[in-house]
């Protein structure tokens, strides 16, 4: 049999359709992000403008100086499974400061975001006796896979609308256990949830809440609790689950919660128990970072400007993009194949890095470039940006939003 042309058929019709990915081979310089070293097509030196390290945080010396430290007292790896030798003061210190971000009484540590939905959600849904999943319409994958994974009934509810989640909710058995799973910050189109209406929905159906803050972690709230936090609605939300790998700059996941609903998952999740722990020197950059944005404000007011600058310039110039109260400008193509060809202009002939979003990550004929600007993009930055953009739009003959 040969399996190569089977595989290569369908990595054809991937290319066929404009959705083959490419990777830009970066070297992320640290002292200057956003400026990484480009080992690939293009321009020598490129500027990032699509990383979720949103705050630079992956190069703050305080962070990188705890992982050095970090590894000169206890080496490069955990040694084991979290059961078995792995678990280190480090990743007991960063649970202790997660659940205290969240105010909640307990925090549960995962290799990534994407494992803490998925074991966090696949355990719910099985272990709960009954129980049923009500599922924002856009969910991330992760959460979509643990569902799966648990084989609990699943229902859609239409995507940030709370009378259609009340309407589902009302359909079911007052007595099954039901989990309302939905996100702050939706990672693609940047809109924020109606949090506030979605929890009083749920609550009055006695439904637990599961709210992925991942992209709003460090980024929203007085402490960087996120939307969560700064709605003053963390108390009322069951579970919160969140990434280190975005705003805090380093990698990992978790969630928090009650005691007794972390130890539940950390007693039966398959992708927390029977896997390695995060390197002692992670978890303790991971603190260090969390620890810093509980006080800093500088670095979100920052962001915050250089996100208000883009997008006016954006606007002025007719530059289509998506109007959302958060961070991310996604700015719409709407084709797959021209969006991949303006990103490779713009990292060719302007050095200018933003990876094309194309289908499955967002649905056909919703090709876009999601720009995250950050407070290490200086004005300059936004400037070259912009006119770099500007003169693409005139040149390809894209439509421009009418002001
Ligand atoms: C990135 C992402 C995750 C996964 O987090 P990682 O730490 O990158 O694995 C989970 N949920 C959402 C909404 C995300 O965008």
């Amino acid at each position: 049999m040969d399996f190569d042309a089977l595989f290569n058929a369908q990595l054809d019709a991937l290319k066929h359709d404009g959705n083959y990915r490419v990777f830009a081979e970066l070297e992320r310089t640290c002292g200057q992000f956003p400026r990484a070293v480009n080992h690939g097509d293009g321009a020598p030196e490129v500027t990032v403008w699509c990383s979720n390290d949103y705050l630079g945080m992956g190069q703050n010396s305080a962070v990188t100086t705890a992982m050095k430290d970090a590894i000169d007292t206890c080496g490069a790896g955990a040694g084991g499974t979290r059961n078995i030798s792995g678990t280190n003061r480090h990743h007991v210190a960063l649970e202790a400061e997660l659940a205290d971000l969240h105010g909640k009484e307990s925090a549960l540590l995962f290799t990534s975001g994407y494992v803490s939905n998925w074991a966090a959600l696949s355990t719910l849904g099985s272990r709960l006796p009954n129980a049923v999943i009500l599922s924002d319409a856009l969910n991330h994958a992760s959460m979509i896979e643990g569902m799966r994974q648990s084989r609990a009934d699943k229902v859609i509810w239409k995507h940030n609308d709370p009378e259609d989640l009340n309407r589902k909710l009302a359909q079911l058995d007052p007595d099954r256990p039901k989990i309302v799973a939905f996100e702050s910050v939706y990672s693609m189109d940047g809109d924020i949830c109606p949090m506030k209406e979605i929890v009083e929905v749920a609550e009055a159906h006695g439904a637990m809440t599961y709210l992925d803050e991942v992209h709003g972690v460090g980024l929203y709230g007085p402490r960087g609790g996120g939307v969560s936090e700064r709605e003053g609605l963390a108390d009322r939300i069951t579970l919160i689950e969140g990434t280190l790998g975005k705003a805090f700059g380093v990698m990992g996941g978790y969630v928090t919660g009650s005691a007794a609903m972390c130890d539940f998952i950390r007693s039966f999740a398959s992708g927390f128990i029977f896997t390695t722990a995060l390197p002692p020197a992670v978890a303790a950059a991971a603190t260090t970072s969390i620890r810093h944005l509980k006080t800093s404000n500088v670095e979100r007011l920052r962001q915050r400007a250089q996100v208000a600058k883009l997008r006016a310039r954006l606007d002025r110039l007719g530059i289509p993009h998506l109007d959302n109260p958060s961070h991310i400008i996604p700015v719409m193509i709407g084709d797959p194949v021209k969006c991949r060809m303006i990103s490779d202009i713009l990292m060719d002939t302007y050095g200018i890095y933003v990876q094309p979003i194309n289908y499955p990550t967002v649905p056909k004929g919703t090709e876009r470039l999601r720009l995250t600007p950050g407070p290490l993009h200086s004005d300059a930055d936004i400037e070259h940006l912009a006119q770099a953009l500007g003169q693409l739009w005139s040149q390809c003959a894209l439509s421009r939003a009418v002001a």
